[in-house]
């Protein structure tokens, strides 16, 4: 559909490839879904890898279809950073992610914190520190409890907009988070470079740690570099006892992934 002057639409969709028309399809679901708030969170546990106790959890954003499906981020957080469409989802995700994360500290979680993806639109945003700050004080959230993971990409990009946002943020007490660490270029001067308060090795890094003796020199030593640093690590992707084990021998204290739990509604967490 092209739009004409005074707010007149001539259709022509015969003109319009069958892509082009998916596409605008998609995006009017996927307005109408961050309107009526149509997703939902799931949660997948942190564990602190000596004790085995769940200490955190990471929010990913899911997409229930009207047939009962469930689409995954990647099959729509990229059309939302195309129409800027991420920036209220983001929002919406932050608060609610902060609500659900105090409904369980009043129910004894006390240790727990909530981790949250933050795409570099939101990042970027004018307003993102105080967008923060309101889904703590609306949720009453201690700001201890908040991680925010971000990519390296986002940092590179525009990297005074992102020490100035680091700064706010270590200023509010919200900690941030190095997400997918190991797959880029310049991570580890990113370490040096910037402040972050933790590191998130890529489940790739993981995989290949368990295979090759290199990967696991190379992790071994980021490991403890991180710490030197003053920087938290998290391991990502754990599927398998070996790599679980490989991580602890290497300094490793937290771990992520589907040997602990799959993401799952918070309703699941009731039950544990
Ligand atoms: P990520 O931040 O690297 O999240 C981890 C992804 O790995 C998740 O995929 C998770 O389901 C998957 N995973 C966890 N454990 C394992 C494991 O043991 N093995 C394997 N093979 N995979 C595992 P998911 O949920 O499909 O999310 C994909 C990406 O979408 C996330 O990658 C993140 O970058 C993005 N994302 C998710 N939720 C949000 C959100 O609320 N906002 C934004 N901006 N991005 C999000
Ligand atoms: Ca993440
Ligand atoms: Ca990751
Ligand atoms: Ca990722």
């Amino acid at each position: 559909a092209k739009q004409q002057g005074g707010g007149r639409f001539c259709f022509h969709t015969e003109a319009m490839s069958a892509a082009a028309a998916e596409k605008l399809h998609r995006h009017i679901a996927l307005e109408n879904a961050v309107q009526g708030q149509g997703f939902e969170l799931y949660y997948q546990p942190q564990v602190d890898l000596r004790s085995q106790q769940v200490i955190g959890v990471e929010v990913l954003l899911r997409w229930p279809q009207p047939d009962g499906s469930v689409q995954l981020p990647g099959a729509f957080i990229p059309l939302a950073e195309q129409s800027k469409l991420i920036v209220p989802l983001g929002e919406w995700v932050l608060q609610q992610a902060c609500a659900q994360l105090q409904r369980w500290r009043t129910q004894g979680q006390l240790t727990w914190k909530v981790s949250v993806n933050v795409s570099a639109q939101q990042w970027m945003a004018p307003d993102f520190v105080r967008q923060v700050k309101d889904a703590l004080q609306q949720s009453g959230l201690p700001p201890e409890c908040l991680v925010l993971e971000v990519t390296e990409s986002q940092v590179i990009s525009r990297p005074t907009v992102a020490r100035g946002v680091l700064a706010a943020l270590q200023a509010l007490a919200v900690e941030v988070s190095l997400d997918d660490f190991g797959m880029g270029y310049a991570n580890l001067s990113q370490l040096a470079l910037m402040s972050f308060q933790q590191l998130k090795l890529d489940r790739s890094l993981v995989a290949l740690m368990a295979t090759d003796r290199r990967y696991e020199t190379l992790v071994r030593h980021t490991i403890s570099l991180a710490r030197e640093l003053g920087v938290s690590v998290v391991g990502e992707g754990v599927e398998t006892l070996q790599q679980q084990e490989l991580l602890t021998r290497c300094g490793c204290a937290v771990g992520q992934g589907f040997l602990f739990g799959q993401p799952a509604p918070a309703s699941a967490y009731l039950a544990r």
